[in-house]
């Protein structure tokens, strides 16, 4: 099971979608996207338990 979660791109503070994997229980997920618009890379850093996110963070990469 998937969701579509929105975030913030960290260098042009666009919109963007992300795709998240919820099968993953109580585990940690780092990811680097970059943003559709600007090119810039965003490191996402998720928690998800009982298939719902629990933590959801957005952070600039250099
Ligand atoms: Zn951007």
């Amino acid at each position: 099971m998937t969701t579509i979660k929105t975030y913030q791109c960290q260098t042009c503070f666009q919109n963007n979608q992300v795709q998240i994997e919820l099968s993953f229980c109580s585990e940690s997920i780092d990811l680097i996207e970059d943003c559709y618009v600007c090119c810039n890379p965003n490191t996402i850093s998720y928690t998800i338990e009982d298939q719902k996110i629990k933590y959801f963070e957005v952070v600039k990469t250099y």
